[in-house]
């Protein structure tokens, strides 16, 4: 109401063709008085009191508006992936609210993605099913996020129709020293494919991190390697420059 939240985008680049082939939406609050808030403090705060169901639909809204715009401005079209809280998850109406904002602004349901923690799937599995279902079936693509930091079931993992694993930044950090770290990753990796899932790593910083993950399989990556995450503007300029490149 007050105007204070903004969304920043952050690059998402393909290791075959390093193009950018999609956006995380991230969500910003600008305090008047408390300056920049950080989601990790303000995102808990809006689960409890109920708060995140409109301002959830608002990031949905805001990050399909700016992606329709970029395709309208002549970027190649690319994924734009919004972060679900478990609480907007177990909402009963959230496939519907998602499909009425799509058709309303006129997006095509295949380049939105939606990033789910591992708890938010695993807290109500049978209802994560239902609702996987559901946007799955209306063409939504869905990814789960900070893989292996939750519970997975693996049981479940066959049944949802997810798109896409990302991979925490925890496993990357250490991937050119820590063996368990390269164990871990590449152990995701080969489940992904084996499973027909595509995988991205999440935090890569480093060109030593980014050549582990190119040779060993590795789809897709985001991190201060490439970009933080920018406002508007600046997503446009770099997009526009690696396009040039
Ligand atoms: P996340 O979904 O795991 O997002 C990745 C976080 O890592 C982002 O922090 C991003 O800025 C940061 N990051 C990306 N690359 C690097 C890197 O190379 N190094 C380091 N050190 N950090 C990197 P951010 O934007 O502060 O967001 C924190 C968390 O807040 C997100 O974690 C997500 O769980 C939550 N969040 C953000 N936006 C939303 C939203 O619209 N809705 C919901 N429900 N949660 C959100
Ligand atoms: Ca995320
Ligand atoms: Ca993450």
């Amino acid at each position: 109401e007050r105007d204070e939240l903004h969304l920043v985008y952050q690059p998402q680049i393909s290791l075959n063709t390093n193009c950018i082939v999609g956006a995380e939406a991230l969500l910003r609050w600008s305090h008047p008085k408390l300056g920049d808030i950080s989601p990790n403090e303000f995102i808990p705060l809006a689960e409890e009191s109920g708060l995140i169901l409109s301002i959830g639909e608002w990031v949905i809204r805001t990050a399909v508006q700016q992606a329709k715009s970029w395709i309208e401005y002549g970027l190649s079209p690319m994924i734009i992936a919004v972060n679900l809280s478990a609480v907007q998850f177990r909402h009963q109406r959230l496939p519907e609210m998602i499909t009425e904002i799509l058709s309303d602004i006129g997006f095509p349901p295949e380049y939105l993605e939606i990033e789910l923690t591992e708890a938010a799937t695993m807290k109500n599995p049978v209802n994560a099913y239902a609702v996987m279902d559901k946007l799955y079936e209306e063409g939504i693509r869905m990814s789960i996020d900070d893989f292996g930091t939750g519970y997975s079931s693996f049981n479940y993992l066959k049944k949802f129709k997810v798109y896409k694993l990302k991979i925490d930044k925890s496993f990357i950090d250490d991937i050119h020293t820590d063996p368990e770290d390269r164990a871990i990753v590449n152990a995701i990796i080969s489940m992904a494919h084996s499973l027909g899932l595509k995988v991205i790593a999440e935090g890569v910083e480093t060109q030593e991190q980014l050549n582990y993950l190119h040779t060993h399989g590795c789809d897709e990556i985001q991190g201060y390697y490439f970009s933080k995450p920018l406002s508007t503007e600046e997503f446009e300029i770099f997009a526009k420059n690696e396009k040039n490149s």
